[in-house]
């Protein structure tokens, strides 16, 4: 992975509050620990990506916004963050507005893949890892995001719909595949929130087992307050509390992740 150019992750789902943002931030700042220079791009125009990894709206000059729209390159929208090896593009509420404005750009779903392939060719090394945190919809913004990556990252929490809300997804990633990005794949779905004192918990969670076979990441991120009080402290889990299970979990998840990303490097 060193000096080739990055792996690019989309992280989607098209429900909300199932711990996509939650996923990019601390598996951001997982990989970031063990020395992969990451960037996670925030492409919800909530930017709650943004403000969890404590970037103020006043500080988040140049956005994933003015990248789509093509005013600005992709090179000047990414800025540090407070933790090592991990950087940003921030996202404002004005992306929000970026649905109806792509519709008039004939190359409208390829508009991050281009701002990116022209980053990438300038710099090929800067980043192992590219994390792309979606909105809670397959719009414009979502498919734009999955034309520019290699495999999607599929959050999943462990209640009555999940399969069903993941059949529409794996729809939408064949659509995508057939008509914008050939090599997507699926790079995994990782079981978010789960509550082991819950017993539909355990039984979705064997029946997405059952249907995603070793699709499904081995690390199961566990339901853990710590986890959900960090963001209002701008500071990933990992840094909040290192210690409690949800941040332990996503230590994990990167570790079987990288070893996914090897493996599958390797075939
Ligand atoms: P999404 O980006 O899919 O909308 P979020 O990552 O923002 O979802 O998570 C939704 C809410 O659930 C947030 O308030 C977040 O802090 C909380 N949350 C996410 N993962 C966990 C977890 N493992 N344990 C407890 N709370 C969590
Ligand atoms: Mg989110």
């Amino acid at each position: 992975m060193n000096g080739g150019p990055p792996r690019v992750l989309v992280i989607a789902n098209q429900k909300g509050g199932v711990g996509k943002t939650t996923t990019a931030i601390n598996l951001g700042t997982a990989l970031a620990a063990v020395g992969q220079s990451t960037l996670v791009v925030d492409l919800d125009p909530q930017g709650n990506a943004s403000t969890g990894l404590g970037v103020e709206r006043a500080h988040r000059k140049v956005t994933s916004y003015d990248v789509l729209m093509g005013d600005a390159s992709f090179a000047q929208a990414i800025m540090p963050t407070r933790i090592p090896n991990l950087s940003l593009v921030p996202s404002t509420v004005d992306l929000s507005g970026a649905e109806l404005e792509l519709i008039g750009f004939t190359e409208r779903n390829y508009r991050l893949k281009e701002a990116f392939a022209a980053f990438v060719a300038g710099a090929p090394g800067r980043f192992a890892y590219v994390l792309i945190d979606c909105p809670p919809s397959l719009s414009l913004l979502t498919v734009n995001a999955m034309a520019a990556a290699d495999a999607v990252v599929v959050p999943l929490q462990c209640e009555f719909f999940a399969l069903e809300g993941l059949s529409q997804l794996l729809r939408t990633v064949e659509r995508v595949r057939a008509n914008l990005n050939p090599a997507l794949e699926i790079q995994g779905i990782v079981l978010t929130m789960f509550d082991k004192r819950n017993r539909l918990s355990d039984q979705v969670a064997a029946d997405v087992r059952k249907h995603m076979g070793d699709k499904v990441f081995k690390t199961v991120i566990p339901r853990n307050v710590r986890i959900s009080e960090a963001p209002s402290h701008g500071l990933p889990a990992l840094v909040y509390d290192l210690r409690c299970p949800g941040s332990q979990a996503y230590i994990k998840l990167a570790g079987e992740m990288i070893q996914r990303e090897r493996l599958g490097s390797a075939a």
